[in-house]
Order: structure tokens, then sequence, then C-alpha cells
């Protein structure tokens, strides 16, 4: 860029006065050769394919991508002239009948091409509408009220204006709606944030020239634009200052653009616009404006493009794994039961695994999932349950319950035959006592084991959508057929418990024994006087409240041998009901992984709910969405990539 010098900079001005042209470059140009410059045009052959390619890149929308492009923004505020410098460079007018009002960015590219006859076009919305200079603004408020509607709101859609005209520069620049203090009738109350929103949204990127338009009637520091483009651009280093209308305010011009309270990196060009219907007369300073603008473009282009290339390749790159990375699309019955059967063997074997072998290395973290030693656990707090329940207190209205049994199972035979019915009946009645425990550990062991498998087979079937629902239902079936199976099992050991008193255990015999050689020395004490304290002291048991036990001396001997012997046979009751749920529980989870779980999950994928195997080809849509996206962007970018290939090596000449 060295040698190029705006025409008007600061660096630049003298104390000449602004209408000493001269001076100020304030060129005065041949109505009919508005832009009529030799080195703007030399600059174009050299530049043109680049920006072109800049162009296609944005036609593109790679800027969709997250990827900037040099862009030359115009902002101003209202009325500043934006939109008289976009028709000066143009050499075109847009305020023809009703004027333009831009309530969407005017993506503005000017290409000089040969042919006399001028050729514009806008494209929105995917299509490209032709039209000419004598329709233009027309055209462009139908296309703004077709991208933003036809009241006063805004879009940040852009609307892209190609002006193909003889001797035009080519440039590309984008111009916004101007900034609006207070909303006019029928725009939206946050207007004003919205179209900074736009502005922001442009200005930011670092790769974007900001182009100022500031009226020279103005005070420069008060200019919304100017606070605007100073917040994404504290040094001025890419804003250019246009200062418009200088044939208003001559007097002072001179001294604003000197002064530079504003800093204006880039420096400042000053202009006079076409005004109304004036037909390219009088247009000054837009030859070198033209002139400046090229030459910031070109360079700004040569500066950003390698990046460009690098980010555009990073993102393809990027985006061909996340494609990778997709869920394989199955697309034959074959390759959906293959897969079917490989997650059903990864499930069943992962469901061995922590459930059966103890072995944790999928879940190491996840204690839940740790399962031989979770179960273990429950089978404790299950025996602890029994053990620590009123049934199996040993004391509790010590030998009251025996001694009504006996009152009660008298008859004519001969005396001290220990009635068989006295121990079924108390056995029965703490049988069932207790029964609701196995059935409420076997519900929640099934809750438990339900969790587990349903952790299991979300994990295997996350990449199938379409095999979530069936497994988890699956799962649900399972774990409800699992459990009413054990609560059947529980239920009738349960009464085989109460309908006989049976073990082969010896332990039983010799635990009575034991028990009943304290019998002479309890009923000693028991019936000994009246008078002596009410509590007797049973090894093993402890104190034991006796008082009540006196009025019953005939019961006695039959109801402490009761007694201890049911203490014996309890703890063999209790044993019994712990260790067969022990096995049972083995058994069982053995039977769901080996042989239930698999023949559950093919019948509910079956069935007309689960949709067969051919299920298994559906994409999901969140993945069908992605995958689009994805393709549609990767494609996008192969192009974009394209379209670099065959200019990369005129952008080594371009480099500062
Ligand atoms: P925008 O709102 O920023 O797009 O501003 P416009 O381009 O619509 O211009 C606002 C008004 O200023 C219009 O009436 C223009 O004719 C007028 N104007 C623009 N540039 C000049 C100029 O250089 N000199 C004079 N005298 N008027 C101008
Ligand atoms: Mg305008």
């Amino acid at each position: 860029m060295a040698g190029t010098k705006p025409s008007c900079s600061k660096k630049k001005t003298s104390t000449s006065r602004v209408h000493e042209e001269e001076s100020f470059a304030l060129v005065q140009v041949d109505p009919k050769e508005p832009i009529n410059a030799p080195i703007v045009s030399s600059y174009n052959d050299r530049i043109r394919p680049l920006l072109d390619a800049v162009d296609r890149l944005r036609n593109l929308l790679v800027m969709d991508e997250g990827i900037e492009l040099p862009t030359i923004v115009v902002v101003g505020d209202q009325s500043s002239g934006k939109s008289s410098v976009l028709e000066s460079l143009a050499g075109i007018s847009l305020s023809r009948g009703q004027g333009i009002c831009t309530r969407v960015p005017l993506i503005m590219r000017l290409q000089h091409h040969s042919n006399p006859v001028p050729e514009l076009f806008l494209e929105f919305n995917g299509k490209v509408v032709n039209t000419d200079e004598e329709n233009i603004s027309e055209a462009i408020n139908l296309a703004t009220d077709e991208i933003a509607g036809n009241g006063k709101g805004i879009s940040n859609a852009p609307l892209t204006l190609v002006v193909k005209k003889k001797r035009v520069p080519d440039l590309t620049m984008v111009n916004l709606p101007g900034i609006t203090r207070v909303p006019v009738h029928g725009q939206p109350e946050n207007i004003y944030d919205q179209i900074r929103d736009i502005i922001m949204e442009y200005i930011k990127p670092e790769e974007s020239i900001i182009l100022n338009v500031l009226s020279a009637t103005v005070d420069f520091p008060t200019c919304e634009s100017i606070r605007t483009s100073q917040s994404v651009d504290k040094t001025g280093g890419r804003t250019l200052a246009v200062v418009t209308k200088a044939d208003k305010a001559p007097e002072d011009l001179l001294e604003k653009v000197t002064a530079d309270d504003v800093s204006i990196g880039l420096g400042y060009v000053c202009v006079r616009n076409r005004i109304g219907d004036e037909i390219d007369k009088s247009l000054v300073g837009i030859p070198v404006l033209a002139q400046r603008l090229v030459q910031i473009q070109a360079s700004s282009i040569a500066r950003n493009l390698p990046e460009i290339v690098k980010k555009i390749n990073d993102k393809l790159n990027f985006n061909v794994t996340e494609l990778n990375k997709l869920p394989k699309n199955m697309s034959s019955v074959a390759e959906a039961m293959t897969a079917f059967m490989r997650i059903l063997g990864f499930v069943k074997e992962s469901l061995r695994k922590i459930l059966l072998r103890g072995e944790f290395d999928e879940y190491q973290n996840y204690k839940k999932m740790h399962c031989t030693a979770r179960l273990i656990e429950m089978l404790n707090q299950y025996n602890d349950e029994l053990h620590k329940c009123a049934e199996s207190d040993p004391i509790r209205s010590f030998l009251m319950d025996e001694i009504k049994n006996l009152e009660e199972a008298k008859e004519i035979v001969l005396p001290n035959f220990l009635p068989r019915t006295s121990f079924l009946t108390i056995l029965q009645g703490k049988v069932k006592g207790i029964s609701s425990m196995p059935i409420a550990f076997v519900d929640r062991l099934w809750d438990y084991i339900g969790e587990v498998v349903i952790t299991v087979l979300m994990r295997h079937v996350e990449d199938y959508y379409q095999l979530q629902l069936s497994a988890r239902r699956a799962g649900h079936n399972l774990i409800a057929k699992m459990k009413e199976r054990s609560v059947n099992w529980i239920m009738e050991v349960v009464e085989m418990e109460k309908l006989t008193d049976y073990t082969c255990n010896p332990e039983l015999l010799s635990e009575w024994n034991k028990l009943m050689s304290q019998k002479d020395g309890f009923l000693h004490g028991v019936l000994r006087d009246e008078n002596l304290p009410f509590k007797v002291n049973l090894d093993g048991f402890g104190e034991i409240e006796v008082e009540n036990l006196r009025q019953y001396p005939h019961h006695l001997h039959q109801a402490f041998d009761l007694k201890m012997r049911m203490i014996a046979y309890w703890n063999i009751v209790l044993r019994r009901l712990v260790d067969c749920m022990a096995l049972h529980l083995q058994h069982s989870v053995f039977n769901l992984v080996n042989k239930y779980l698999e023949m559950e999950i093919v019948t509910e994928l079956m069935t007309p709910l689960g949709g067969g195997i051919e299920r298994l080809m559906e994409e999901s849509p969140s993945v069908a969405t992605k995958r689009s996206k994805l393709t549609g962007s990767v494609k996008k970018l192969q192009e974009c990539k394209r379209v670099l290939a065959n200019i990369m090596d005129r952008v080594a000449t371009y480099g500062d």
C-alpha cells in the first residue's frame, strides 16, 4: 500500500481552504466519465480476480461457517449520505421515486465491464432478479420488502446488488441501515438495538474495513457512527472516513479534518455527492475515494486471504471428521441385522461382566454398576433386616405366645406330650409376620437390576435412536417379568416355610440342647418365690420379665421347650430364606443375561410398535439434520477451496 495517499488525510492537509480543490484533491471530474481514473483501472485488472474470488466466497455464504471475509462496510448516521456515496461510486441513481430506506444490509458489488450497456441485477433469497438503472430503486424496495417484510422492520439477511458497468471501480461494499435513535411510526420499539446489532455483526470482524460516512455539516465526535466504529476499532486502523456534503460546510471542514478528533486511521476523503436528480455532474472527491477504496480493498484481501484459506481448510477437515463420527447409515436389512446382533452381543457381554463376573472395566468410576458388590450388600442388608425384626426378637413377650398356644392346644390325650400344632401355629404366625420382607427385597432387587440393565442397553444403543425406545420397553418388560417370577417364587418359599417345620441341619438339636440346659434354673427362678424380683437372667438373652409367667405354672415346662425349639429353628428358617434368595438371585440374573434378554428385545422389536429390523435403517431426525448440515457445509467449503485454489498463486504477489 505504500505510495497511496488519502486525498484529504490529516498528514496531507494544509492551511488552504476547502474549495481550493488542488490541496484537497476534491477532484472535479468530467460529467460523462465519472470515475475515469486510470490508476483505478490498473488496479482493477490485477485485483479483480482476487475480489471475484472473495465475492464468490461471500456468495457461497462462507460467513455462515464463521469465516469472515475482508469487507468494506459502510456505516453512518441517518442521512449522512451513505446511499449517495454508493450511488456516486456506482454512477447510478438509487433514489428515484420514493427513494430507498435501507432496511437490510445491501451488498453492492461494482464490477467494471467493457460493454457500454450496464448490467444490473439483485441477488437475494437464492434468486437473481435482473433490473436496470431506471427501475433499480423499485427493485431494491421490492426485494427489501421480500426480505424484511413490507413494514418498517429491518433484517440482517443481505441483499446483493451487482452493478456491471463501464469504468466503475471493482469494489464490494455493504451498506447498512442507518442508526436511528427514535423509532419512526411503524418501526419496532427496539429498532435502535436491532440496527446496532446488525452493524456490530458486520464491523466487529478484524477483516472488515469500516467506511464511516460523516456529513460535513455535523460535529464528528457527536456522530453515533463514530462511537460505534470506535467501539470495535479503537485506533481507527481499519476505519476510513468519507466526509459528504463538502459543498455545504466548506468553512470549517478543513479544521475538522485536520484535528482528527475522532482518530480515523485510514484518513479522510471529502466528497460532494450527486444530489437529487443530477446526472453525474459536480461529483467531487469520488474518484479519489474510489481509488483509495480499491487500494484498501486490495491490501485487505491480500492480507487476509492466506488466513481465510487456512480457516476454510481447518473447517473443512473438522466437518469431514464430524461427518465421519456420525453413526453409519444402514442401507440393507442384512446390514441392520448384523448391527443388531452386534449390539445384542455387546449388551450381553457388558451385563455378564458387571452382573456375574464382577469385571468393571467399562464402568470404572460408576459405583452403581459394580453390581456383584452392590448385590451382596443388598443381600447382607436383607439378612440384617430379617434378624432385627420383631419376629426375631427372642425375648419379646417371653413364653406368652407359647403359653397361649398350649392353652388352646389342650385335648384329651396323655399329658406332657408337646403338641406339634402349637409349634406350627407359632411358626406360621412368625413366618407370616416377616413374609412382606422377602417380597419387598425382591422388589428392590429387580428395581436395581432394572436400572443397571437399562443403563447398559442405552449405552449400547446410543447411536441407534430407533432401537432406544424398543430397547427401553424391552428392558422394562423383562424386569417386570423377572420380578413377577421372583415374587411368585418367594411367595411359594414362604408358604413352604409355613407348611412344614423341617431341617436336616444337626445344628438344630445341638442348639436346642444348649438352650434347654438353662431350663431348670430358669423355671426355678420364676417359680421360686413370689416376693423375689420379677426378672430372671437367661444366658444369651439377658434379663427377662417373668412376673406374668407365674400365673401359668402348668404350661411353663412345655412353653420353655417350645420357645427354645422355636429359637433354634427360627435361625435356620432365616438362614434358609437368605441362602435360597442368594441362589435364586444368581440363577435369575444368569437366565436374564443368557436367556430372556435376547428373546425380549427381539420380541419387542418385532411387535408393530417396534417396527421390525428395518427400522434400524432409519436415521434419527437429529442425526439426519446434523448430517445434512455437515454435508452442505462440506460441499460449500470444498467449493470455496476450489475457488481459492485458482487464485492462490496471485495472492503472494499482493502480500505486503
Ligand atoms: P443516507 O441516509 O446516509 O443513505 O443518506 P442519503 O444518501 O440518503 O443522503 C441524505 C440526504 O443528503 C439526501 O437528500 C442527499 O441528497 C443529501 N446529500 C448526500 N450527499 C450530499 C452531498 O455531497 N452534498 C449535498 N449537498 N447533499 C448531499
Ligand atoms: Mg440510505
